[in-house]
């Protein structure tokens, strides 16, 4: 049984759709990352999981019981925002024990629930001081703190890090994947930051324009990516896709571009008709040399030397082409390149979605 489910979730604001059509399955004890551009529809979701927005329309089941109709507090879920308010004028102790306090629970509970929490997060140290006297990062652990005392059956946390400088941000998101574990607590992760998604999630759910796109963990939503748009949007920098069509000719199934082909392996299923496809390769696919099964001239147009890597940006069939490259490659300007990749790693779509040859 999922810890969280959601079935045909559906909000507008006026004539934005929010969510079109949600539907999720979070299993216990697991990490699910909401990841999507901005106004996707991420946050609308966490807050109708967490009752602080209505749904129009579909259902919302917590450990297999509707809760549609609980309000947030009787949900037992608890969210950390982006812009997490501690009491300033509470020390850290207060802060973490504000919301059992509010809930008449046992002084001693209490007790024992901060300084469990506290030793868990590594901020035992920090318990007498005030939110003023502490960095992004322990501010960031005090709000973490505060949701995790309350031993929720969820935790919905949306873009927690975003306020954290890129370093901490590093840090702080390691020791989260951690403290999820050694919990064994099921959270829902807001976040429009891709190698957040990718480091942290169990599962990642890529949204637009109020729909999921794809679900799957991140090694399938980079390797099988389930349409363009989830192709496009995950890695960078994005996959190379290349408008042409998949034909038979005398030496087998071909994809053509204007005048370059690329041969396919034999044994696929001739086609009847030619298809118009878009065909998708990933920059670090693309390798210098004729190494690989699929051979391509391209031209060198640009070359962008990033420190560990080169970027480079190749001319193919007048089609632009980015490609990594190691950091010792040393191709000139304008020269034609013999550039070569293995068939295994081409990716193909027809209208939009993800299709397999066989
Ligand atoms: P971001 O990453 O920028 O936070 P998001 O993916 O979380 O974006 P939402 O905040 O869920 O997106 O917004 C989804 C869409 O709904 C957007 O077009 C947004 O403008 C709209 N929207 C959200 N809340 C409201 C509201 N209270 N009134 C009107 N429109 C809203």
């Amino acid at each position: 049984m999922a810890k969280l489910e959601l079935t045909d979730l559906h909000k507008n604001f006026g004539k934005t759709k929010a969510l079109d059509g949600v539907n999720l399955k979070v299993a216990d004890q697991s990490l699910c990352v909401l990841l999507g551009p901005s106004g996707c529809g991420k946050s609308t979701l966490l807050y109708i999981v967490a009752g602080l927005t209505s749904q129009d329309q579909g259902q919302i089941k917590l450990e297999g019981n509707p809760i549609d109709h609980l309000s947030p507090r009787e949900r037992d879920i608890a969210m950390v925002f982006q812009n997490y308010a501690l009491y300033p004028h509470m020390t850290v102790a207060q802060n973490l024990s504000f919301g059992l306090a509010m809930r008449k629970e046992p002084k001693k509970v209490i007790q024992s629930r901060v300084s469990e929490t506290a030793e868990l997060l590594g901020i035992t140290d920090l318990l007498g001081r005030r939110p003023g006297q502490l960095s992004g990062g322990q501010r960031q652990r005090v709000a973490m703190g505060r949701a995790l005392v309350r031993r929720p059956k969820l935790f919905l946390l949306d873009e927690p890090l975003s306020n954290l400088d890129a370093r901490l941000r590093a840090q702080v998101r390691l020791e989260l994947k951690s403290l999820h574990k050694r919990l064994g607590a099921t959270m829902v992760y807001v976040t429009h930051d891709q190698v957040e998604a990718m480091t942290l999630g169990d599962q990642v759910v890529v949204m637009e324009n109020g729909k999921i796109r794809q679900t799957g963990s991140p090694a399938e939503i980079y390797n099988q990516p389930a349409d363009t748009f989830v192709a496009g949007f995950i890695g960078s920098p994005a996959m190379n896709l290349i408008p042409g069509r998949l034909e038979n000719t005398p030496k087998g199934l071909v994809f053509s571009c204007r005048r370059e082909e690329i041969s396919l392996p034999k044994g696929l299923s001739p086609r009847k008709s030619p298809l118009d496809i878009l065909l998708g390769i990933r920059p670090e696919d693309l390798h210098l040399g004729h190494g690989k099964e699929i051979k391509l001239k391209a031209d060198l147009r640009l070359l962008s030397d990033l420190g560990p890597e080169k970027l480079l940006q190749l001319d193919w069939a007048g089609h632009e082409l980015t490609m990594r490259a190691d950091k010792k490659a040393l191709p000139a300007q304008d020269e034609t390149l013999s550039v070569s990749l293995d068939f295994e790693q081409l990716h193909f779509f027809k209208d939009e979605r993800r299709f397999e040859l066989t």
